[in-house]
């Protein structure tokens, strides 16, 4: 029997997939301790783990810092990360202190679980609840310039901040460290290896369970008029307009509809609906997927494997850089597509693009047939009672990198040369005539570069999609 600490954000999508696993650990005889917050406490209880809340120990937010984390900003998101672990970390020291934990089982953003396993030295395995993300499979991001500006000033600003966490006992390699996990951590992600883009450029720290859910349910698409879907998930949903728009599209299509749309939109804004449309709140995720044909989704890691795991096919509609990268990765295996119009025409046309084909449930039926073939919650609660890992395997990414290392060597050699050259001939004064193009294709030409070699090379190394 283990003691296990599990750790997550305020956030539907990242606590759901660790709920199953938390009842598997239960299951097999462990000591599951949960820090989560009061609006997740009765399906984490149900689980048979131990509810533990951090909730009264928030910090109030501002305005501005509220907007900030609800446009899922990364540098937002980071300062909270770091205020609520200041402010968690008289409470947590005393828990470790008194549950002294085996293993802490953390969400990739929840800093104050990876912290504080770093910090009493306890195994860490990161529950990762999107794609796993590194050189390669990043590759699939399309990250908006409001999203690259955050970033680019965020990183120094996070670095600087995070240094208040020191006189507190905390400690990290780097701040990279902290927001992305290396092929040396232990780590477990909601797919399958076939949908995890470039899975093989992962070392054997990484466990790749298959979506994590609490159902046996299996699809059933037999009924007398097809169902349409739509969500936008559970974070950027105020979407009024987009919903009203559904609405008109699919008002007059032989099929039932059902939208989940929130919690902050205001139904009764609404003139009456027609017949085959109904607008909830919130709904039984899962339960209305095993039925629908086709769902129209925000593409957040959680809803697209839900939709595949119940093999309903989707118009991918992204909001985020991550949200696209699984969106792509849907419609690259077939089972989906873009929605590029988002107005009511483009809606129905997308709509009756994919009821009207039968290769999209088709894909996203072979899909769900792995899904369900994956280790799931047994071989996940086993790999953290395990923890930590050791992996004697070579790290293929190493591989990967050294080869992108050598074009970019060429390409600073023929700088070099060039730069050389410009200076015999015409002298100093000329040499910006060669470095100044060279910097500014840098960008480009590393980014063609890794795409490239990445892609050859990881083809050699591993055989995988
Ligand atoms: N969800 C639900 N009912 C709803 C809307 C969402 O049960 O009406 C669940 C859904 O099943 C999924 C999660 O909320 O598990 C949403 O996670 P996702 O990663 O898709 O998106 P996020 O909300 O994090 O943007």
């Amino acid at each position: 029997m283990k003691k296990i600490a599990f750790f997550c954000i305020p956030a539907h999508g990242h606590t759901n997939p660790m709920i199953p696993v938390a009842a598997e650990l239960v299951r097999r005889g462990n000591k599951v301790r949960f820090y989560s917050f009061d609006e997740f406490r009765e399906k984490i209880a149900a689980s048979g783990a131990e509810f533990v809340s951090c909730s009264s120990l928030m910090p109030t937010i501002s305005e501005e810092e509220e907007q900030g984390l609800k446009k899922v900003s990364i540098t937002e998101m980071s300062m909270q990360d770091i205020r609520l672990t200041e402010c968690f970390t008289d409470f947590l020291t005393a828990e470790f202190e008194s549950f002294k934990p085996d293993v802490v089982y953390s969400d990739s953003a929840c800093f104050w679980g990876k912290l504080n396993a770093w910090k009493f030295d306890v195994p860490l395995v990161v529950s990762t609840s999107t794609f796993a993300f590194n050189q390669m499979s990043s590759q699939y991001m399309k990250h908006s310039p409001a999203e690259i500006t955050d970033m680019m000033f965020g990183l120094p600003k996070i670095s600087r901040r995070l240094k208040d966490l020191i006189p507190l006992g905390y400690k990290y390699k780097s701040v990279m460290s902290l927001v992305a996990s290396d092929n040396g951590t232990d780590s477990v992600v909601y797919t399958s290896k076939g949908f995890q883009p470039y899975s093989g450029a992962f070392s054997n720290h990484y466990l790749f369970m298959g979506p994590s859910l609490m159902t046996d349910k299996l699809p059933d698409k037999k009924k007398s008029r097809p169902l349409v879907y739509i969500s936008m998930g559970t974070v950027i949903n105020d979407r009024p307009d987009f919903y009203k728009s559904c609405i008109v599209a699919l008002k007059d299509l032989n099929a039932d509809v059902i939208i989940s749309c929130g919690k902050t939109f205001d139904i009764g804004s609404l003139s009456a609906l027609p017949d085959n449309i109904k607008i909830h709140p919130y709904v039984d995720q899962l339960d209305v997927l095993s039925r629908t044909d086709v769902f129209i989704t925000h593409c957040g890691m959680n809803s697209v494997s839900e939709s595949l795991y119940m093999a309903a096919p989707m118009v991918l509609y992204p909001q985020t850089g991550e949200q696209q990268a699984v969106a792509r990765r849907a419609a690259e295996i077939g089972a989906g597509e873009f929605l590029k119009d988002d107005s009511s025409a483009g809606i129905k046309a997308a709509v009756s693009r994919v009821l009207g084909s039968d290769a999209y449930a088709k894909a996203a039926k072979k899909c769900s047939d792995e899904f369900r073939a994956c280790c799931g919650t047994a071989g996940a609660a086993e790999f953290i009672e395990n923890a930590p890992h050791k992996s004697d395997a070579p790290d293929p990414l190493k591989a990967l990198n050294r080869e992108c290392g050598k074009y970019q060597l060429i390409y600073w050699l023929i700088a070099a040369v060039l730069f050389v050259l410009v200076w015999k001939l015409t002298g100093l004064k000329y040499v910006w005539t060669v470095g100044v193009p060279f910097g500014v294709c840098n960008g480009t030409f590393s980014k063609l570069v890794t795409n490239h070699v990445y892609k050859k090379k990881y083809g050699s190394l591993s055989g995988l999609p």
